[in-house]
């Protein structure tokens, strides 16, 4: 195709921008100026076929309706000879997909914080206007070039379901990321849009769309649990899901409120307090009532009363069942010590920056200091039990608050090897404050301290040393920016000996520092400073908080202790 060739009477067409199962997608431009457009050109068997062509005639105004800060716009339909064309806004940048792999395959749970809210609301947003997108995945969100945390803006709404509803032949899914309700033949609902949200959290999280969701760090184990129950009925309301997210940052404290990355008001609820932090394993997970009776299916979601049902349903009933999901995958990759962006502070900045309110079923429980919250979005009252559309207010269910004192009351140390294993991390967490240290056990470490609260660390130390991400009762993932150099770590509860501990004497006439790590196994990771001079730290008794330097017994070690408070 030529460059500049028209399209419609209104657009010229450009250079190829992107090349899809069912589409090419050409840059655009308007003949009257304004700003850069991208047109989605159907494939000409597609654009060709009578039912596809009604099917988007009939929905355009719903899909154009779709005016949302994280959906890419519908500007306008053509429909001309044999083009189809969607022309849409134009977004500078990769797809998700192609950001990730540039990102190593993953994301910073802060970062998946911020990208989940903003797709969640984007969701919430389409479904309240009956529209459901139904290939949710990361090549149908773009990412604005620049954005730190990444902003995204969901493509292709109802365009899934149109062609699905029109020509069965071509309506795929994506294996793992589409419902297993849909592959096997139900109704495309706006829960499967939620499953597939599911998915998107776990591989941004893990690198995998598929695993443990209950196994993902602080507030996003729970809520990809939720979005991926097996019974669509089970699964939150998008809705519920955004306030949630959005919630969660809000509620940390220590970090400034900014103006909203969207400007819609997503979600109800006025905001409410969050205490984060999830049952350790051996406590029963929340139960949710008994499903709603079967229900005939509604197949219909994109448009209003008299969109085309039949045919959806009968797409949705081509594929094959899905296979049930593999095990939880491997931990995590290892790399070495690599530059990193820093940017899970900004990121969560910018959740924060979302915050309105939330609704949770929590019940709290605290022993001995251990946090035993137990957090999880309420089951979904989906379209099938309330009617296609009219999502619930997330406020009409009587919830407890979540501003739970045992949340508040985490006293917990955790430790291990971030991942590159180029160094060993603890943290240790007692009533919202947070003291961490890092060391490789020869020349680098760094103190660092800060807050531990609803679910956000947020640490610093000398030389703009860093520590941004999530935490439960269990375990915490985030980053550690040291000496210009971002690692990232997931590390989990240690108990007594096991912890930091520290000294500071004087021998021979030298003022030396000796900073340890001790890890469950008895291992010690530690550094000794001789003046200013780093080097590995000696064996330590942490019982008798001794340690031998130049034959001498050196004594008068002590503990960050989050039980008694001794160090904090
Ligand atoms: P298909 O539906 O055929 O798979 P996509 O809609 O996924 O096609 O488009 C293919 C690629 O084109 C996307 O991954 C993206 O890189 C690019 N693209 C799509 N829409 C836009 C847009 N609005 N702005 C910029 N690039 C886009």
């Amino acid at each position: 195709m030529a460059a500049h060739e028209p399209l419609g009477r209104e657009y010229l067409l450009h250079e190829e921008i992107g090349r899809g199962a069912v589409a090419v997608v050409r840059r655009a431009t308007s003949r009257h100026g304004g700003p850069p457009l991208a047109a989605k050109l159907l494939r000409p068997e597609l654009a060709g076929d009578r039912r596809v062509r009604e099917l988007f005639l009939r929905e355009d105004a719903a899909l154009r309706a779709l005016s949302h800060p994280a959906i890419v716009g519908l500007r306008d339909l053509i429909v001309e000879g044999g083009t189809l064309a969607l022309v849409m806004e134009y977004v500078d940048g990769p797809n998700l997909r192609r950001y990730l792999s540039m990102r190593g395959g993953r994301l910073t749970p802060p970062e998946v914080v911020v990208v989940a809210a903003q797709t969640a609301a984007a969701l919430a947003f389409a479904h309240e206007r009956r529209v459901v997108h139904l290939d949710l995945k990361p090549e149908n969100l773009l990412v604005v070039r620049g954005s730190t945390p990444p902003e995204v803006r969901i493509t292709d709404f109802g365009v899934a379901v149109l062609l699905g509803g029109a020509h069965p032949s071509v309506a795929g899914g994506t294996p793992g990321y589409t419902a297993p309700e849909i592959f096997q033949g139900g109704p495309p609902t706006p829960a499967a849009d939620v499953w597939s949200l599911g998915v998107l959290l776990l591989e941004l999280t893990t690198g995998r769309p598929h695993g443990d969701p209950s196994a993902l760090p602080g507030p996003l184990g729970p809520v990809a649990r939720d979005c991926l129950a097996a019974d669509p009925r089970r699964r939150p309301p998008a809705a519920r899901v955004a306030a949630y997210l959005r919630q969660f940052a809000a509620q940390a404290r220590g970090i400034p409120p900014v103006a909203p990355v969207s400007g819609h008001p997503i979600g109800d609820g006025e905001p409410t307090t969050l205490a984060l932090g999830f049952p350790p394993p051996q406590l029963p997970q929340p139960t949710f009532p008994p499903p709603a009776p079967p229900q005939p299916p509604r197949a219909a979601f994109v448009g209003h009363p008299g969109g085309p049902r039949d045919t959806i349903g009968s797409w949705a009933g081509q594929l094959p069942p899905q296979p049930p999901p593999p095990p939880p995958p491997p931990s995590r990759r290892r790399e070495r010590w690599s530059r990193g962006p820093l940017v899970t502070l900004a990121a969560a900045v910018v959740v924060a920056a979302v915050v309105t309110g939330l609704n949770l079923a929590t019940s709290a429980d605290a022993r001995t200091g251990d946090l035993v919250t137990q957090v999880s979005i309420p089951p979904a009252v989906t379209p099938m039990e309330r009617g296609v559309g009219t999502l619930p207010p997330t406020n009409d269910v009587a919830l407890p608050p979540l501003n739970t004192p045992a949340a508040e009351r985490l006293r917990v140390t955790m430790a291990g090897k971030v991942d590159d294993g180029a160094g060993t991390l603890a943290i240790s967490i007692r009533d919202g404050q947070a003291i961490a240290y890092i060391c490789d056990g020869d020349r680098l470490e760094a103190w660092l301290k800060g807050t531990a609260k609803n679910g956000l660390l947020n640490l610093t130390g000398k030389n703009d040393t860093k520590i941004t991400g999530l935490f439960d009762a269990r375990r915490a993932a985030g980053e550690v920016s040291l000496e210009g150099r971002t690692h990232r770590f997931e590390i989990g509860v240690v108990r007594k000996p096991s912890g930091l501990y520290r000294l500071s004497s004087q021998v021979g006439g030298a003022r030396v520092n000796g900073s340890w790590i001790v890890l469950p196994d008895g291992r010690q990771v530690g550094v000794l400073l001789r003046g200013e001079t780093p080097g590995p730290a000696p064996v330590l008794d942490p019982a008798a908080r001794t340690t031998t330097i130049d034959g001498r017994t050196v004594s008068g070690a002590t503990t960050i202790d989050v039980d008694t408070g001794e160090g904090f």
